[in-house]
């Protein structure tokens, strides 16, 4: 059996791109496997990073799950691990596995004591989209999610190169521009023919553990009340809003964008970034150009002016209320 470990940072997209790779007929897609708390990664951190089961069983009541029920015993020893780690991922029952734990420590721990048959994809997102959603998550400034973006990539390269681990690089915006391109990519890698529904996979059965909440709001088997229950017991209460505005999103990568980090961040905030040393070194490594993210920045900025009109059907309801909606009123009054 091939194990891929998707590594990289937070927010990079992995659950989304394992369930769609879940829809190919000859891959399992196992989710954050590091998180099991038998092996005892997170202990001492976040009490929810540790969890027992799949996300999707786990939220339906009385539903037994063919792959995580009945795990065994915590393993004593990092070869134990290795050993664990093979026979629960075996259950999934594909030639392929995809774990995406996104830890790159976690797959050079099995690698190191005798894991045989990894390999690794390197999914990125670009600097300043995951400082956008790290400043979100942890209120850091943007300038030092940039940072931390560039630690973890830059690890994640070092740990794969020093070990011989064959890995492939792919951005998550890649996969929004170009998802045919993107996912046929990773299964010539994976040495597999055939193809994954993008549009369809979460009617495909599912077992990933843990993993972005937003990338189950389509499968039937998510419950939403369960899921509410769950946080408000584990003392983070989900943000209701939030949760729609995301089930109103398609699931499909055709129909998305990630453009909200050049609403968020100034150019100066872009500037602050890149001139943190090593950045666009590390950039670069993964296939971004710095000059086109500036660029594209600046573009957006522009467009952003010249259509910044207020929308009609707002002036209508609130006449009077601002000069330009005014204008536009009259326009329409006059049409
Ligand atoms: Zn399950």
């Amino acid at each position: 059996m091939k194990k891929i470990f998707l590594v990289g940072s937070p927010f990079c997209g992995s659950t989304v791109v394992g369930n769609i790779l879940n829809s190919h007929p000859h891959i399992f897609h196992a989710g954050e496997v590091d998180r099991l708390r038998i092996f005892s990664r997170y202990h001492g951190a976040d009490a929810y990073l540790n969890v027992d089961g799949c996300t999707l069983c786990g939220l339906h009541h009385g539903l037994e799950c063919p792959v995580w029920d009945n795990l065994p015993a915590a393993p004593q020893t990092p070869e134990e691990a290795v050993a664990v780690y093979e026979t629960l991922i075996a259950r999934g029952g594909k030639q392929v596995c995809v774990d995406g734990s996104k830890n790159v420590d976690w797959l050079a721990s099995l690698h190191d004591h005798g894991l045989q048959d990894a390999c690794a994809i390197v999914l990125s997102r670009n600097p300043f989209a995951f400082a956008r959603s790290h400043h979100k998550a942890v209120f850091d400034p943007y300038w030092r999610g940039v940072e931390i973006w560039r630690n973890i990539y830059n690890h994640c390269l070092r740990a794969l190169l020093h070990r011989a681990i064959p890995f492939i690089v792919i951005s998550h915006s890649m996969m929004l521009e170009n998802p045919d391109e993107f996912f046929s990519m990773i299964l010539k890698f994976a040495g597999l023919r055939g193809g994954v529904d993008c549009h369809r996979y979460f009617e495909v059965e599912a077992h990933a553990v843990g993993g972005n909440v937003g990338a189950f709001l389509s499968y039937s088997q998510f419950n939403k009340a369960k899921y509410f229950e769950r946080e408000a017991q584990q003392n983070r209460p989900a943000d209701e809003e939030e949760l729609t505005e995301k089930s109103m999103q398609s699931a499909s990568p055709f129909e998305r964008s990630d453009s909200a980090w050049m609403e968020a961040l100034s150019l100066a905030d872009i500037d602050a970034g890149l001139s943190i040393p090593g950045v666009a070194d590390v950039m670069s490594l993964l296939g971004y150009s710095p000059a086109a993210l500036v660029a594209a920045k600046i573009e957006w900025d522009l467009a952003k002016q010249k259509a910044d009109v207020p929308p009609p059907a707002v002036s209508l309801r609130y006449p009077g209320h601002h000069a330009a909606q005014n204008a536009v009123l009259e326009q329409v009054v006059v049409v």
